[in-house]
């Protein structure tokens, strides 16, 4: 099954709050003691409870990216450290500052871009691999030619695009542009809340590496709400995983059920199931029932009434009105049955694409433009003194489907009113 990829605001809410926090602290002059003494164990303790999230959820990238931000961390830490105790730089602060300043960005892009593919634990070993080489490498190197190595890292190599802002030497910010370009481009291809997190936190990682020296708790503050970043990214898509329907985006049935749990006293619930839906599939193939499915969840997503659809299973949807009566909901129900029967969707006919785009483009809206539209039936039902509970009135709005289903299909059935003759016909 092919997942959907919407572009959502929410993917960026949780990092854009935590960015601007990690700016503000970060750039404090002075802390209280309590805080000052969590941010000293909040990196480790985010790699530990993020590293295990990441473990348990198969997302090696993320556990990569953190330790990464947890080695630059504890080495620039470690740098600081002494920088304080003795009031002058260590002699290696240089190279070690300029090392992490290019290889940081890279290496977080590159894990950032590496989609978990192959065995757990080979996936495991190959990205530990690629770590210890690089890290091998550079350390090889900063013992054997430090001086080059410095050279090289800190050289101004284009003097015309220097600027007064910029801080840190040339080759960091080419390496945060590529990580910038790999991440945004992952983002665009495949739009989650973890490759959201991923690329807004390259940016606390820019913030960051200028101010290690200058400011006292940008390095300790930064870190750890990058890698908290990255840790609630990790939390939020496994809620999604399990909360939300991925064909759809909309929520699924144990969302349903959570929300049945706090209903109240007065609900109304509405089972929606598409019309001969498995003709549809038979006919068009599962794809084009797919698109169905979605085009149907996105009309239902706007049910008016304060209606909430959830997708309740197959080609079954579910609308909660809480707090409403009836009377209320019913308009509500039969507009959207309406949009729904109304709807053509166009289709493209991917067999006659021709190969010459040209061709295609005066094809489409054309000959290669096929149309399907398709109803559905509504059976709804209302708390009240014999359905007390809301599997009850699920069952009973089930009972009504079924009498909008026998009445010839496309029409809202109202449970209790069918016996009576009192189907509402499209
Ligand atoms: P009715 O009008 O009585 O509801 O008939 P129907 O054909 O819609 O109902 P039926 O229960 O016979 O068929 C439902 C079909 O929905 C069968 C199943 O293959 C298909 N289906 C369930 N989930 C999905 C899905 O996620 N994608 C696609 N494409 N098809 C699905
Ligand atoms: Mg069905
Ligand atoms: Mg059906």
């Amino acid at each position: 099954m092919r997942p959907i990829a919407h572009y959502r605001p929410s993917h960026f809410i949780a990092p854009l709050l935590l960015l601007p926090a990690g700016l503000g602290a970060g750039s404090l002059m002075a802390m209280s003691e309590f805080f000052v003494s969590l941010f000293n164990v909040l990196p480790t303790l985010l790699l530990l409870l993020g590293g295990a999230l990441c473990l348990i959820y198969g997302r090696q990238r993320q556990l990569f990216m953190l330790a990464v931000v947890y080695i630059g961390y504890f080495l620039l830490d470690t740098q600081v450290g002494y920088y304080r105790a003795h009031q002058a730089p260590r002699a290696d602060a240089p190279l070690v500052f300029h090392l992490i300043c290019l290889l940081l960005p890279l290496l977080y892009g590159l894990y950032g871009i590496w989609e978990e593919r192959t065995h757990l634990l080979q996936d495991l070993f190959a990205r530990g691999a690629v770590l210890v080489a690089v890290a091998a490498v550079a350390t090889g190197l900063a013992r054997s030619f430090p001086q080059g190595l410095l050279g090289l890292v800190s050289e101004t190599y284009w003097p015309a695009l220097s600027a007064r802002w910029m801080v840190l030497a040339q080759l960091p910010y080419l390496g945060f542009l590529i990580a910038f370009g790999l991440l945004l481009s992952t983002y665009l291809r495949q739009p989650r809340p973890l490759h959201a997190a991923q690329l807004i936190g390259l940016f606390g990682l820019l913030w960051m590496l200028p101010k290690v020296f200058i400011l006292p708790y940008a390095l300790h503050v930064m870190s750890s709400l990058v890698m908290l970043n990255l840790a609630a990214a990790v939390a939020h898509e496994a809620y999604q995983m399990a909360f939300r329907d991925e064909l759809t985006g909309l929520p699924g049935r144990r969302a349903l059920n959570e929300r049945c749990q706090r209903l109240g006293q007065q609900y109304v619930l509405a089972m929606v199931d598409v019309d001969h839906f498995k003709k549809c599939n038979d006919t068009h193939g599962h794809d084009v029932g797919d698109q169905v499915l979605r085009m149907v969840a996105s009309h239902l997503k706007r049910t008016g009434g304060g209606g909430k659809a959830y997708r309740y299973g197959g080609e079954e949807f579910t609308l909660v009105f809480a707090g409403k009566p009836l009377e209320d909901c019913l308009p509500h129900l039969e507009a959207v049955r309406e949009v729904i029967e109304g709807y053509a969707m166009q289709l493209r006919d991917r067999g006659k694409r021709p190969k010459d785009d040209r061709k295609g483009r005066e094809q489409r809206g054309a000959s290669a433009r096929q149309s399907i539209s398709v109803t559905v039936s509504i059976g709804v039902a209302e708390r009240d003194a014999v359905q007390r509970h809301p599997e009850e009135v699920i069952k009973a709005a089930d009972q009504a489907l079924y009498s909008a289903k026998s009445g010839g299909r496309n029409r809202v059935a109202v449970h209790g009113q069918a016996r009576r003759g009192a189907v509402r016909t499209a």
